[in-house]
């Protein structure tokens, strides 16, 4: 073990994980290391290949967390950010492609869904059948109160049209959860790729997490069944912002894998690279930038396990899931950026891993909800009294 790894040991205990939760996060970290580092800038420059995907199927990835009664592991909280954490450190874009999945898709289905919805798709979630949240439309992004996507009644069914923008996955999803007016106010249903009339446009050309597509989606008149609503009539915005507070906890274990894997590289470039006769690692102002990014991701792991913390209990913790986002994305992008510095020109070139995870790490701040509406939901707690 070497001495970073020894020091994350020990922050890991201090927090009290059991040795499953800390197990999950090993055999995660070995995989990783073995089957996806290696590979990891070939899926950055061309996407992630359908054999990795069976072969996260077949481990159990892609439905680690899906109760086991449906097929999946039933990880806890914890053990699936630290899997996700691990997931990150080699690739930012893998690493979402199962947070989005199981953080959003499968979780609106645990959360919401009824006995029947779960027994028919959780199932076929957990082997591996992508399942994208379809919230975001061009007109709609931080204001989801904005969302234009209509779906009619119509006898047993409803007919859903409209437009999302930014869709993980889209490419390759079987199922979609999608939120749409209706009479009674917001709806999320859930869409199945075959059911005809959705389209998938091509996926956008990204910064970072390149590997992850991500697509508009075309509703032309889907014929949904009403017993495809996900949680109740009109109240489909209380859904999706209750699952995104799941989803933020996840994008927190993107993020903290980001910094984490962007300090270590940073510590392994300047204990190797001399100059004026002296490892980098020497100068003083090398290691105060050691301090600080240190200081930071330790911070933010501590706020994202208060929040991990709360949610296991079953408390509210949408404020705890908020100051986590927030933080470590914000650590993961002040880390990644002094990994780039520490590393001079190397950093900015392709030969070095520096630039990739600065790249991956940018998303963090953006996506579930940016940085701005973090502190939106942060601060509006201290508004007071409303004019
Ligand atoms: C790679 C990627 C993957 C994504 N995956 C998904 C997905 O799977 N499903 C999904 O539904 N969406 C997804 N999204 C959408 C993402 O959640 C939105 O991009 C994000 O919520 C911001 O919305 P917007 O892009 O429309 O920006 P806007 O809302 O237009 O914001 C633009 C800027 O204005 C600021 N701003 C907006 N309103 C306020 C305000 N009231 N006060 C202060 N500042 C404000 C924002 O903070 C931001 O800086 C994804 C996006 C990306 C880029």
């Amino acid at each position: 073990m070497c001495g970073n790894e020894k020091l994350k040991e020990d922050k890991l205990s201090l927090f009290g994980l059991t040795d499953e939760q800390r197990e999950f996060g090993e055999m995660a970290r070995d995989f990783c290391k073995k089957r996806l580092f290696p590979v990891a800038r070939k899926f950055d420059e061309e996407g992630i290949p359908d054999d990795f995907l069976a072969e996260l199927t077949e481990l159990g990835y892609l439905g680690c967390s899906i109760p086991e009664q449906y097929g999946g592991m039933g990880v806890d909280l914890f053990s699936l950010i630290n899997i996700i954490e691990e997931f990150s450190r080699a690739s930012g874009g893998v690493a979402t492609l199962i947070g989005a999945h199981l953080g959003l898709g499968c979780k609106s289905i645990e959360m919401f869904g009824n006995e029947e919805q779960k027994a028919k798709y959780l199932p076929q979630m957990a082997k591996g059948n992508i399942t994208s949240f379809c919230l975001t439309e061009p007109n709609a992004g931080t204001d989801v109160f904005s969302i234009e996507a209509k779906a009619e009644a119509s006898g047993d069914f409803y007919i859903l049209n409209g437009e999302k923008q930014f869709i993980t996955s889209a490419d390759i999803a079987k199922y979609f959860v999608v939120f749409c007016k209706t009479e009674k106010g917001p709806t999320g249903f859930l869409v199945e790729r075959d059911d005809g009339g959705v389209s998938v446009g091509p996926p956008e050309k990204k910064l970072g997490i390149r590997s992850s597509k991500t697509c508009g989606v075309h509703f032309q008149d889907v014929k949904v069944p009403a017993a495809n609503i996900v949680g109740p009539l009109g109240k489909g915005l209380r859904v999706a912002l209750s699952v995104l507070d799941y989803g933020r906890l996840g994008v927190a274990g993107i993020a903290l894998g980001i910094a984490e894997q962007a300090f270590d590289e940073a510590v392994e470039f300047a204990q190797n690279r001399v100059q004026f006769g002296k490892t980098i690692s020497s100068f003083q102002t090398t290691q105060f930038k050691f301090a600080d990014m240190r200081v930071e991701i330790d911070a933010s792991r501590y706020l994202l396990y208060y929040a991990l913390g709360k949610a296991s209990e079953g408390q509210r913790f949408s404020l705890e899931a908020a100051k986590a986002k927030l933080k470590t994305s914000e650590v993961a992008s002040f880390v990644a950026d002094s990994s780039i510095q520490i590393h001079g020109g190397y950093g900015y070139t392709e030969d070095y891993n520096a630039e990739r995870v600065w790249r991956d790490g940018r998303i963090t701040r953006i996506y579930e909800g940016t940085s701005e509406a973090m502190r939106s939901i942060i601060g509006g707690m201290y508004r007071g009294k409303k004019e």
